[in-house]
């Protein structure tokens, strides 16, 4: 029974979001580590390029380095070739009045102010034919045209893609200094709980949420100690609870948060710290929980906080995986030290109805079709995991809105929320 004063009030998803996010920021603690191991990892310093990319002029094509103005006083168009330049090899400065014969990649030679494609000029022994009047720069990557030196290349904050690592790579950073990773404990409770690889006894189901909320975790290069299975007990609630504070900087629990006679994780956080139960009106995945548990004085290691933060999560598999893609994800991201954490959402085409939901901002599982539209999965129940495999994204439907066919609805794609 819920009384109106200990009933939790109801927030926005905005007001729920500000709230979490502007509790957390960057953990303490770097490290410098091969850019070769740094996939996914978040920078802690700027990364600023020693050095011109690329550091000479090149040629971006096979055939003949010439001076322009040579070639507009000539009385014909036939120069001799002075020399050779494959890629890797220093080249001498052009003779006035030759061509040097030149290969993509290979260092442009001093005195030369275009390259003339092969296939625009007629050699004949040791001389060449231009067949074409090349404007100065002509097929030349000019010395720093993708990176100058002493630029920012990789803003800190940055998470480290394939791509950024490339990039680091071409200004020959061998190390970057990046933060520790965030170390987040999870256990999950319910007595009906049980591992895949055990037999189903009545009443009971598997710990899915186990194998969903690892894999978000790890896909975000977080450190994780797993818990398992705490029974639906408060002694042993609190236990987990006070082990679990002493060497990561987050606890995320899920199931137990509703106020049931069952749910054990509202009073133990309570009497381990501190905790603030959040109403959020969405759809799946109402309740949310989040605070702090102290940590033991003397334990400490790279985390000098007094406290752990804790989240709360749902028990039903889709409220908990979502809560974790719009709540957990961009306070996690925080932690890590990033700086930009919303995901980037699409506009597109409602090829379907939905009725108008009630008070409560709706994430409902979709997916593009081929048509470039949105079809909806049929049955947006919470406890219908199958919803999120065929989806590949949430349509962010606001309170109280029906949806129409052809109408233009904000979408956020798995894909910006996964990782
Ligand atoms: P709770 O939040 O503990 O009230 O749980 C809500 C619903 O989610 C119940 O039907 C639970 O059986 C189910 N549930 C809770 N935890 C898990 C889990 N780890 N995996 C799958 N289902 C769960
Ligand atoms: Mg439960």
């Amino acid at each position: 029974m819920s009384t109106p004063t200990s009933r939790a009030p109801m927030l926005s998803t905005a007001e729920a979001l500000a709230t979490l996010l502007s509790a957390a920021s960057p953990i303490t603690g770097t490290e410098s580590i091969p850019t070769l191991e740094a996939l996914n990892r978040v920078l802690s310093e700027d990364v600023i390029s020693p050095l011109d990319v690329p550091p000479m002029n090149t040629s971006s094509m096979d055939g003949y380095a010439i001076c322009t103005e040579d070639l507009a006083t000539a009385d014909n168009r036939r120069l001799p070739v002075s020399q050779r330049i494959p890629a890797g090899h220093a080249p001498e400065p052009l003779k006035p009045g030759t061509a040097a014969r030149i290969f993509t990649g290979a260092t442009v030679p001093p005195g030369a102010d275009a390259i003339v494609m092969q296939e625009q000029t007629e050699a004949a022994g040791n001389e060449v034919t231009i067949l074409h009047s090349p404007a100065p720069g002509e097929w030349i990557t000019a010395q720093g045209a993708d990176i100058r030196s002493g630029s920012i290349i990789l803003p800190a904050g940055t998470r480290l893609t394939p791509q950024a690592l490339g990039l680091a790579a071409s200004v020959g950073c061998a190390e970057l200094q990046v933060h520790r990773r965030v170390k987040v404990a999870v256990f999950f409770t319910g007595d009906e709980l049980t591992m895949p690889g055990e037999p189903l006894k009545p009443g009971a189901i598997y710990n899915s949420n186990r194998f969903t909320l690892r894999g978000l975790l790890e896909n975000l290069g977080c450190d994780v100690t797993d818990y398992g299975i705490v029974p639906d007990k408060l002694d042993a609630t609190r236990a987990t609870l006070r082990e679990a504070a002493q060497a990561h900087d987050l606890i995320l629990t899920c199931g137990g948060v509703s106020v049931g006679e069952e749910d054990h994780v509202k009073p133990a956080v309570e009497a381990e710290g501190r905790l603030s139960m959040w109403q959020i009106a969405m759809k799946p995945g109402k309740p949310l929980a989040f605070g702090a548990v102290r940590r033991a004085a003397q334990q400490s290691d790279a985390a000098t906080s007094a406290e752990t933060f804790f989240i709360g999560l749902p028990g039903n598999p889709v409220s908990s995986f979502a809560t974790f893609l719009l709540f957990v994800r961009p306070f996690v991201l925080l932690l890590a030290g990033m700086r930009t954490v919303a995901p980037r959402a699409l506009s597109l085409r409602a090829d379907f109805t939905q009725k108008k939901a009630d008070r409560r901002n709706e994430f409902l599982r979709a997916r593009i079709n081929a048509a470039g539209g949105l079809d909806l999965f049929p049955n947006q129940s919470s406890a219908v995991l199958t919803s999120t495999v065929w989806g590949d994204g949430l349509i962010d439907n606001p309170p109280n809105h029906a949806i129409s066919v052809g109408e233009t609805v904000r979408f956020i794609p798995f894909s910006e929320l996964l990782n």
